[in-house]
């Protein structure tokens, strides 16, 4: 029966490349790449000589549709892989991926490296809740008006940036939020990698002094001005919000747990939820005087 793997691949450096990975890329019939040149170079250095071809954004749906025709009518294994990384995390593969299924052929995943994990991961921030925007616009006002709308969604925004674009970011992410905390990963895995963390001031002022930082691919973790205000309002606005929840019928411990996951610090969630049995108690108590 045909396969489809989806297979990730090292962002830099080799020994990340999975046992499993280098198995599947093996055994398979074909490989479906972004690039079969930068594919190429990663099989050589693994020895594995299974047969390559391109799928790339442009020809993107023509492709999955060929080929998932011929998964239909041959037992056909598949991979595919990306230049770098997980497919279809801003790069291609959803299409085909969702052909497949669409088929009823298998998607089978092989997880490892993506610079978005690597990135999250390292940049100590403690909120559960983020959101991952791959590349933001490029034109300054787009680019502006979607960091403000960053605030809209979870306390921690990961983006991904080029190195020609990386000091026109932080510039706009400066202005649109002025003392956002933020942690920014450069050249994850390889032997310039690099963490800086700070405020976004700290980390351009980093960039304008020392311009070997430019060179790399770089991911971006914000923790987005939203939270910080959310935490210093906190007794008020967290009432308000477990107060909504218990009008739609939750519990106020299910009220609670939601807000914890949604980012809130479990003492401040806690403390407004006592304020609230305080307020009732006291009020029960009146009407009975
Ligand atoms: N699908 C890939 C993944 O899961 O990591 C991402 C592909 S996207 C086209 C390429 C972007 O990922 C780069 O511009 C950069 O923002 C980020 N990236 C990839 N490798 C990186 C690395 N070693 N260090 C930092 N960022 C990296």
């Amino acid at each position: 029966m045909s396969t489809l793997y989806v297979v990730a691949t090292p962002i830099g450096n080799l020994e990340d490349m999975t046992p499993r990975a280098r198995r599947i890329l093996g055994e398979v019939d074909l490989i479906l790449a972004e690039d079969t040149r930068v594919t190429r170079k990663l099989l050589t250095a693994f020895q594995i000589k299974t047969p390559l071809e391109s799928h790339h954004q442009h020809n993107e749906g023509v492709k999955a549709a060929a080929i998932i025709a011929r998964m239909q009518t041959q037992d056909l294994q598949v991979a595919l892989v990306s230049d770098a990384g997980t497919p279809a995390i801003s790069d291609p593969g959803a299409r085909l991926v969702a052909a497949a299924h669409e088929a009823g052929i298998p998607v089978v995943a092989v997880p490892g490296p993506s610079a978005m994990a690597a990135a999250l991961s390292s940049s100590g921030f403690e909120e559960a809740a983020f959101a991952f925007y791959g590349f933001l616009p490029r034109k300054p006002t787009e680019l502006k008006a979607s960091l403000k709308a960053l605030q809209e969604g979870p306390p921690l925004a990961v983006v991904y940036e080029s190195p020609h674009r990386v000091k026109a970011l932080l510039t706009a992410l400066a202005e649109v939020f002025p003392g956002i905390r933020m942690s920014l990963s450069r050249e994850l895995t390889k032997v310039h990698e690099q963490t800086l963390r700070g405020s976004v001031e700290t980390v351009l002022d980093a960039f304008r002094q020392d311009e070997g930082l430019l060179r790399g691919e770089f991911v971006l973790v914000l923790s987005l001005p939203r939270a910080q205000k959310a935490q210093e309002a906190e007794p008020l606005s967290l009432e308000a919000r477990l107060m909504d929840q218990v009008v739609k019928g939750f519990s106020l411990r299910e009220a609670q747990e939601a807000l914890v996951a949604a980012g809130h610090r479990k003492n401040a969630v806690y403390a407004a939820a006592l304020s609230l049995k305080t307020a009732a108690a006291e009020r029960l108590a009146d009407s009975q005087n």
